[in-house]
């Protein structure tokens, strides 16, 4: 059991000793951009520069594109036998149990999110994405046709050649190993484009991969502005596949470029506004509240399953206010990411500050009057945990995705109400339900349109289950379970003639 840092001092002192590599990873070795341009990466917790990582150009994506197909091409990992394969991931997923401490607190400093979080739950889960998929490189079969006695069809899977993973930067690591880990896998050359706010710990993931064992060129790392190299690698007509977590906006963009360009694959995790709905038939209101406090102020609001729209019976709507409020005041907590007691920090930008921000004026100008929070502490980027009770009708509390610790609780006459309510966004990634009845439990899980509908907990399923979103929330397959799999790998069908 590996021993963990329990305060704030000790995180600090592990901070003061960090180096950061901030050049792009290309052809296994950091490189600076040729036009030399850097973008600050900023503390969101002090506001104080990190570091500068190298902001690159089409010029880099061209470059990083031809490595990867080249190494795709020699086959040094492509066409490795895929027990080996697997034996490298088990490898890197090894390391990165052995620099968990020094990954969490990059990824704290980067993100600005608390460091217990990440070493108790981002950096576990990311590993066991690695371990899960892993064993899963060498489990995957093809299958024969029913065509008869005088031919064979062989339907077979084979690796979709460079991948590019866009990432987003609420769950930096943990979501990069979920299109990582199957990507290699399969067989992939992989391009990873971080967030621009928190590339640290995927310059520090592509070292690793390297002293696992992941050949030069198969795992390249382009730093720089999503409209600059983002849209470069989008549009690039060597890439096959891109996979892509963000913004629904960015997300179309992303398919315009495949149409404009070579119909690559796209897949995409996008946004959510999801719903959370507590039944009527339910007795202990406290494991209802503790989870939607959970699916609201977890990684402070951040979170694209965030359940922001709580629906709750109306005669039960004072008793579960009156809990929420309570579990808040004496579970949430929020102060400096690199204590280790903390469970909310700053937003991750003063750009998404702003943004927060400017929602909740919204909501206030509606004439919306929150019953705790609302405010941020002067001149910093904090924004206090807020729930509102039944927002006017049409309200961005009802709408937008805010994505921070911003959420509401509605009154609702029936569970009928309650779900045709859940139902009314443009979204449909997550929905929690909470019953005490097996029968509506099932019954309606299956009215809710989303993606994922976890009953009794607030969850997004497990590494086991293939996690996407339906309508405005998601495209083209799914992160998680053998569905990820599926993402980077084509079928092909070889039919041999037996007359
Ligand atoms: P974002 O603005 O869409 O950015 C995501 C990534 O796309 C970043 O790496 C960004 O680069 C890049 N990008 C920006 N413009 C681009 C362009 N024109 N072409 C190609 N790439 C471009 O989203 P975000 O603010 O990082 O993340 C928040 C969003 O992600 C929320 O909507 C949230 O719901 C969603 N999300 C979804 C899931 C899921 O699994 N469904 C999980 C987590 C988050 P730069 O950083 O350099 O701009």
């Amino acid at each position: 059991m590996m021993n963990l840092p329990t305060t704030i001092q000790e995180v600090q002192a592990i901070a003061a000793k960090l180096t950061f590599k901030t050049n792009a990873y290309i052809g296994g070795e950091f490189v600076s951009a040729k036009s030399g341009k850097t973008i600050d990466t900023i503390n969101p917790a002090t506001g104080k520069v990190i570091a500068s990582f190298t902001a690159c150009g089409a010029e880099e994506v061209n470059d990083a594109v031809k490595i990867a197909r080249d190494a795709f091409n020699q086959g040094a990992w492509s066409k490795k036998h895929p027990t080996e394969r697997k034996n490298v991931l088990l490898k890197l997923a090894d390391l990165l149990e052995e620099n968990l401490v020094e990954l969490s607190v990059f990824e704290a400093l980067d993100s600005g999110k608390p460091v217990g979080e990440i070493m108790g739950t981002d950096l576990p889960e990311a590993i066991h994405a690695i371990r899960w998929h892993a064993e899963m490189t060498d489990k995957r079969y093809g299958q024969v046709s029913p065509s008869g006695d005088e031919s064979v069809g062989i339907i077979t899977k084979e690796p979709v050649g460079v991948v590019a993973c866009i990432m987003p930067w609420n769950f930096p690591l943990m979501t990069t190993t979920w299109k990582l880990a199957p990507a290699l896998a399969e067989g992939n050359s992989v391009i990873l484009k971080p967030a621009s706010q928190t590339t640290l710990t995927t310059l520090r993931l592509a070292e690793l991969c390297t002293e696992a064992g992941i050949p030069a060129g198969v795992i390249q790392v382009i730093t720089g502005s999503g409209r600059i190299v983002g849209e470069a690698l989008g549009r690039h007509k060597d890439v096959n596949a891109i996979s892509f977590t963000g913004s629904t906006p960015v997300g179309c963009q992303l398919l315009e470029y495949s149409a404009q360009t070579n119909l690559k694959k796209i897949i995409l995790e996008l946004g959510g506004k999801s719903p959370f709905v507590l039944l009527d038939d339910v007795v202990d209101l406290q494991p209802a509240v503790d989870a939607a406090l959970a699916a609201s102020f977890w990684n402070t609001g951040q979170n694209c399953t965030a359940n922001t729209r709580i629906f709750v019976p109306e005669n039960r709507k004072e008793e579960f206010v009156k809990l929420m409020l309570q579990g808040l005041e004496e579970n949430w907590k929020m102060g400096d990411p690199l204590d280790p007691s903390n469970n909310m920090g700053p937003m991750v930008s003063e750009d998404h500050f702003k943004s927060v921000m400017s929602y909740m004026d919204k909501a206030l100008a509606e004439g919306n009057v929150p019953i705790c929070g609302g405010k941020s502490p002067d001149g910093r980027i904090y924004v206090e945990p807020t729930l509102f009770v039944d927002p006017k009708k049409g309200s961005v509390l009802l709408t937008e995705e805010i994505f921070g610790p911003i959420s509401c609780i509605i009154g609702v006459k029936s569970n009928e109400e309650a779900v045709e309510l859940a139902n009314q966004t443009e979204y449909g990634l997550q929905a929690t339900i909470f019953t005490n009845n097996l029968v509506n439990a099932h019954k309606y899980a299956r009215m809710i349109k989303a993606g994922t509908v976890s009953v009794n907990k607030y969850c997004e399923g497990d590494i086991s289950t293939p996690f996407g979103g339906l309508k405005m929330s998601g495209f083209g397959g799914q992160d998680n379970a053998e569905a990820a799999h599926d993402q980077y790998s084509e079928i092909k069908t070889i039919f041999i003639n037996l007359a």
